[in-house]
C-alpha cells in the first residue's frame, strides 16, 4: 500500500490533539493524519463517567476557533450562580462536531479512528488488524499527557474474589442499594463521586472517603469568564503575586492563598499535601465537609471481605458495602520534554492545568515561528502539578512564560485574542475601574519579588525531605 502523506501526524485526537489540529487548521495550509485508538474524537471524554461534567467553566476549553456552550449561568445546583460547565456528552458531541463540521470537510484532514500508532510512522487499524503507514514531515504526539480514568484502569491494589468495588462510572447503575459506600481516592474523581451520592440523598453517615492525601482546591468562582469578573479575576490574581512576593515559608504562603481565597481545603485541621488542580465551588466543599468518615492511613493496599487494609492500619468493611474505585492517576506529573525536537512535537502544557490553551498555543508557535530554539525558548513546559508544593513551581512557570510572551508583540497580540486565554486579555485592556487598575498597580509592585521569593521557597521545598 501507498502511504499516507501528509504535514502532520497527529497520535491522539482527544483534547489536545483536536485544539493543535485545528490552530494549524485557521492558521496555515498545512495537511493532517489524526490516528486514535478511540472511535470517537474525545480522548478520555468518551470512558468518563456519565456525571461527569468540565471542572471549570466551558468558556475556556475546546478547540479556539468554536465556543463550548453558550456562556449561560447556572440557575441550579452547587454551581449556581457560576459560568456553565459542560457534561461529559456535551464535551464528545463537541469534538464530533469540530471533526464531521470544521476538520474533515476542510479537505486537509484526514481522520483514522479506531486506530493504534505502532510508532514509526506505522499504524494498524484496530477493526481489521491491518497496518498502513503515514509518511509525515512532524508527528505530533497528543498522548504524552497519559490521562488515565477509573474505568480504564485496574485499581493497584488487591480485591478478594467476593469484595464489591466498582469504578464511579458504576455509580448510577448498581443493580441493589449498599449498605454502605466506600470511596477510595481523594483526587478530583473522589471528590465528584461522594458529590454525586449527595446529591442523591445519600446519608453522608453511610459514607467512608479513604483519603491518602487532602487536597487544596480552587475555588472555582475565582476562574470565571466575562467581563463582569474582570475586576474579581484581575484582583485575584494580583493578590496572589501579592502573596508570593511577601511569604516568609512555604506554611505562611499556604496560609496567605487560603485566607485571600484562592485556595480552599475539606479540613481546616489538615495540612493538604497535594495540589492538582482540582477546582470545586465552596458549595461544593461545604458539602464535602458533611462527610465525617475520612479515613487517613495511607493508600489501600487491599480488600477483603470484612477489612480493608491500608497503608496505615486497617478498617473493617462488609461484602454489603461497594467500594468505589477513583484512585487512578488521572493526570500523572511526567517529566518534561522539549515541545519541538526535530520532526516531533509533543504537546504538553505551558500554562498549568491549561491543556487545550497549551496545546492551540503549541499549534500557534509551530506554524509562526521557523527557529527551533526560539519556538521552545516560547514554549516552557509547566509540568502538571501533584504535591503541595507544585503550587510554587506552576505559578512560578506560569509567571515566567507570561513574561516571555509579553515581549514577542506578536504572540501577545495572538493571546489577547484567544477563545482559550482566560487571562491574557485581562492584561492588555484599558483598565477602566479604580479595582483593575489598583490590580496592575499592585502587580508590577510585587511581580519581580514574587519570581525570587518562589525560588527562594521551591529551594526550600527541594531541600525538604519530603513534599
Ligand atoms: C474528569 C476530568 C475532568 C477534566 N476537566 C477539565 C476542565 O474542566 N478543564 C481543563 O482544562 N481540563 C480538564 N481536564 C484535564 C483534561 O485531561 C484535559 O483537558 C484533556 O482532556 C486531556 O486531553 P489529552 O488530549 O491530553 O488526553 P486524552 O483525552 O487522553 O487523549 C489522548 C488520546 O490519545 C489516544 N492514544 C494514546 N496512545 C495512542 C496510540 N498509540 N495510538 C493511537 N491513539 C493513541 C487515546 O486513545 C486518547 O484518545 C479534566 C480531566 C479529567 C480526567
Amino acid at each position: 500500500m501507498e502511504p499516507t502523506h501528509a504535514d502532520y501526524l497527529i497520535v491522539g485526537a482527544g483534547a489536545m490533539g483536536m485544539a493543535f489540529a485545528d490552530t494549524v487548521l485557521q492558521e496555515s495550509d498545512a495537511t493532517m493524519v489524526i490516528v486514535d485508538r478511540h472511535a470517537r474524537p474525545g480522548g478520555h471524554w468518551n470512558d468518563a463517567y456519565p456525571f461527569v461534567r468540565l471542572h471549570q467553566p466551558s468558556a475556556f476549553y475546546g478547540v479556539n476557533s468554536r465556543a463550548l456552550g453558550a456562556d449561560t449561568i447556572d440557575q441550579v445546583g452547587w454551581n449556581a450562580g457560576l459560568y456553565e460547565l459542560a457534561s461529559g456528552t456535551e464535551v464528545v458531541t463537541y469534538f464530533e462536531q469540530v471533526m464531521q463540521q470544521d476538520l474533515l470537510p476542510s479537505g486537509r484532514v484526514q481522520y483514522f479512528p479506531r486506530c493504534d500508532y505502532l510508532g514509526g510512522g506505522r499504524v494498524r487499524s484496530l477493526v481489521t488488524g491491518e497496518t498502513f503507514e503515514v509518511a509525515a514531515s512532524t508527528t505530533v504526539d497528543a498522548t504524552y499527557m497519559d490521562v488515565r480514568v477509573p474505568s480504564q484502569t485496574t485499581p493497584a491494589f488487591d480485591l478478594a474474589s467476593d469484595a464489591w468495588c466498582v469504578p464511579l462510572n458504576d455509580l448510577p447503575t448498581l443493580d441493589r442499594a449498599p449498605e454502605r459506600w466506600v470511596v477510595v481516592g481523594a483526587g478530583k474523581t473522589g471528590m465528584d463521586a461522594c458529590l454525586w451520592l449527595l446529591a442523591n440523598n445519600v446519608d453522608p453517615a453511610r459514607i467512608t472517603w479513604i483519603m491518602p492525601r487532602d487536597s487544596w482546591i480552587l475555588d472555582r468562582s475565582k476562574i470565571q469568564p466575562g467581563a463582569e469578573h474582570a475586576d474579581g479575576s484581575l484582583a485575584n490574581f494580583a493578590a496572589q503575586i501579592e502573596c508570593s512576593a511577601k511569604a516568609s515559608d512555604i506554611a505562611d504562603l499556604f496560609e496567605r492563598l487560603e485566607a485571600m481565597g484562592a485556595l480552599l481545603r475539606i479540613d481546616a485541621n489538615v495540612q493538604p499535601e497535594m495540589y492538582r488542580c482540582a477546582t470545586c465551588t465552596k458549595a461544593e466543599v461545604e458539602q464535602l465537609q458533611r462527610i465525617e468518615h475520612v479515613v487517613r492511613m495511607g493508600r489501600v493496599r487491599s480488600i477483603e471481605a470484612d477489612r480493608i487494609v491500608l497503608e496505615g492500619g486497617e478498617i473493617p468493611t462488609t461484602l454489603n458495602t461497594v467500594h468505589v474505585h477513583c484512585a487512578a492517576d488521572g493526570l500523572a506529573r511526567r517529566d518534561p520534554k522539549p515541545v519541538f525536537d526535530g520532526d516531533r512535537i509533543t504537546l504538553q502544557t505551558v500554562r498549568h492545568c491549561q491543556q487545550v490553551f497549551s496545546a492551540a498555543l503549541i499549534a500557534h508557535v509551530e506554524v509562526s515561528y521557523q527557529d527551533q530554539a526560539r519556538k521552545n525558548e516560547l514554549m516552557q513546559v509547566v509540568p502538571h502539578p501533584n504535591s503541595a508544593s507544585d503550587w510554587m513551581r506552576t505559578a512560578l512557570g506560569n509567571m515566567l512564560n507570561s513574561a516571555r510572551w509579553r515581549e514577542d508583540p506578536e504572540l501577545l497580540a495572538w493571546l489577547a485574542a484567544a477563545r482559550l486565554d482566560g487571562f491574557t486579555n485581562l492584561r492588555t485592556g484599558e483598565f477602566e475601574t479604580d479595582a483593575q487598575k489598583r490590580a496592575m498597580e499592585s502587580i508590577a509592585e510585587n511581580g519581580l519579588a514574587a519570581v525570587v521569593n518562589l525560588q527562594r521557597l521551591i529551594a526550600e521545598a527541594d531541600a525538604a525531605p519530603a513534599n
